[in-house]
């Protein structure tokens, strides 16, 4: 008997609201290059506000596909937005973390982040990238039996 079935799980890329930081405006552009441009056939992504709410259908989408969550600061707005969800992220990062890390890249306002910003978001989203395809590598077949 056959028990392979087609996984058809997006990866949700959900960015926190970031709104009056810099690092915010990073966290969202993030999130649009994956969605928009270097992922575009794998990803989503989700308002965040939606699931702050307690929308039924955002909460069933992140219950039921992978969640990369991407959060400006320690506060981690959006990873804990998923957690209230009962969902574990499959990944989560912060950009303060990639900022220190490439001291190179800072990005400038909230409006425009400047060259800095826009080499640090070009930076993350390559990252982010590489854990999508490894989160999607197994998509053509998986065991029923690891379903959930
Ligand atoms: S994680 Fe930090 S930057 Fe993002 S919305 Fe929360 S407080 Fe703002």
């Amino acid at each position: 008997m056959n028990n392979k079935v087609m996984n058809d799980k997006k990866v949700l890329v959900i960015p926190c609201s970031g709104i009056g930081k810099p690092i915010g405006t990073v966290s969202r552009e993030t999130a649009y290059k994956i969605v928009e441009n270097l992922r575009k056939e794998k990803c989503q992504t989700i308002c965040l506000a939606l699931l702050t709410s307690g929308d039924k259908e955002t909460i069933d989408k992140v219950k039921k596909n992978y969640c990369i969550t991407i959060d400006g600061c320690a506060k981690h707005c959006a990873k804990k937005n998923v957690e209230a969800c009962n969902k574990t992220p499959d990944k989560s990062y912060m950009i303060l973390k990639f900022a220190a890390a490439n001291p190179d890249k800072k990005p400038e306002g909230i409006i425009d982040i400047g060259n800095g910003g826009r080499k640090l978001v070009n930076t993350i989203a390559s990252q982010i990238a590489k854990d999508i395809d490894k989160l999607t590598k197994n998509k053509v077949e998986v065991s029923v039996n690891e379903r959930k």
